[in-house]
């Protein structure tokens, strides 16, 4: 059986009835248009000259479509109201209650809404109550993101606060199958095994790669949501691309105070002309200083520009603070997971990473150090939400930001403004008592 909202690929001469179903692939003239992924390919260099048929080379790893095949999916068509089971027990700031009221409205009113929250500031909580409004009227929830880590740290929180909804979590390495509930946290890629599937998408992290400037992701998103359905966007710091590919009833909803309310710590800049040899001297006595007097009062985060850098640092410090107390972590480490528990449980003091810790990550206590700041892999977005790692959590108020470059970026500029710009509306917002 096709199940509700979820895709089927069918060879045309077994097709199932009573289901709506589309053709896979398109050739119109020399192109191939791909109606689950969304993209148009060169038809000659994608036949198939022993089928006579042809496929999309794009969506291949989902599983190869041909000009045969057939997507086949079931509606929902009728919206039971439910009775959901909510034990989120927190409180919400009155900050936080004015936008997540907010988002009702504009899903009641069939508006979009893109949350743009500064980090800390309680993103997930936020959402709780329209998770809750969208799935008492019989709706179809899905919560994504681009990122697995942050669908990792999203599922257990949903699932606690909405015990009896069983939500499912999908990625590429899912230890559970795929079966039908109303409530769904996934990657960002798994919205292409669905179509009209949801009434209620919310992105978290829309910002991050790979969804960022990913048109395949943005069609599958747009196929997977209902028809009527309506959009939720969570980011710490919307891009130009993402601002530009909004839908136009879309309301921005800006929350620029933390939880605790305190600053977003601005990155401190530390000249350094020869920071990208880290055998250096001079860079290695000024890092070394650094350190000493950070990890007296904090665990310390140092961000690399690549892999290689990051090893040969660990090379050059563990001599002198020892593998005891420090340890490197990067997205092709196979102990990723453990590395990042072990070090919120305060197991090492210093954790040598690539950007792969930029988001969706809390360490308390920390204090954190980007070694070429001005190296093009730091985007202006990447290095706000690094800076926002700090502080977060909490009572300690001394975690500090160190950004060490020898050439000032647009993205370090752009970065640093946009951090004094939302303090200056929080302090805005506390004058006006909200
Ligand atoms: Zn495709």
């Amino acid at each position: 059986m096709v199940d509700i909202g979820r895709l089927e690929v069918c060879h045309k001469s077994v097709l199932p009835s009573g289901s709506y179903m589309r053709l896979a692939l398109i050739k119109e003239g020399e192109s191939l248009i791909c109606n689950r992924c969304g993209s148009v390919s060169h038809a000659q260099e994608f036949y198939l000259p022993y089928k006579g048929t042809y496929y999309c080379p794009q969506c291949i790893h989902y599983g190869r479509l041909t000009t045969e095949d057939y997507l086949v999916w079931n509606e929902q068509s009728i919206y039971q109201p439910r009775k959901i089971d909510f034990q989120w027990k927190g409180v919400l700031t009155v900050g936080q209650q004015k936008v997540a009221d907010r988002i009702i409205t504009n899903y009641q009113s069939s508006n979009d809404s893109l949350i743009w929250a500064v980090t800390g500031s309680g993103k997930t909580e936020m959402i709780f109550p329209l998770i809750k409004h969208a799935l008492k009227s019989g709706g179809r929830v899905a919560v994504c993101s681009p990122r697995i880590d942050v669908c990792r740290e999203l599922f257990p929180r949903i699932a606690e606060a909405f015990p009896n909804e069983h939500p499912l979590l999908l990625h590429g390495n899912s230890e559970e199958n795929y079966r039908f509930c109303f409530l769904t946290i996934c990657t960002m890629h798994q919205l292409l095994y669905f179509y009209h599937a949801f009434d209620l998408l919310i992105i978290d992290e829309a910002d991050a790669f790979p969804y960022e400037g990913n048109t395949m992701l943005m069609f599958a998103s747009k196929n997977a949501l209902k028809e009527n359905g309506r959009m939720l966007f969570l980011t710490a710091t919307p891009s130009k691309f993402l601002l530009n590919h909004l839908r136009t009833n879309t309301e921005i909803l800006k929350l620029p105070r933390r939880y605790h309310g305190r600053p977003l710590p601005v990155p401190k800049l530390v000249w350094q002309n020869n920071w990208s040899n880290c055998q250096h001297f001079w860079f290695k006595r000024k890092l070394v200083e650094l350190v000493d007097r950070l990890i007296d009062h904090s665990f310390v985060l140092i961000f690399c520009p690549s892999i290689l850098y990051m090893h040969q640092l660990y090379k050059q410090l563990v001599g002198i603070y020892g593998e005891q107390i420090m340890t490197t972590v990067h997205s092709e480490d196979p102990n990723r997971k453990e590395k990042v528990q072990l070090a919120r449980e305060k197991s090492f003091k210093i954790l040598i990473t690539s950007t792969i810790l930029e988001r969706g990550v809390t360490f308390e206590q920390v204090s954190v150090i980007v070694i070429g700041a001005n190296h093009r892999i730091y985007t202006k977005s990447c290095l706000v939400q690094i800076a926002g790692r700090v502080d977060r959590k909490g009572n300690q108020r001394n975690g500090e930001i160190y950004f060490i470059f020898n050439r000032k970026t647009t993205a370090m500029r752009e970065a640093i403004y946009e951090i004094k710009w939302m303090n200056q509306l929080a302090l805005e917002e506390r004058r006006d008592g909200l």
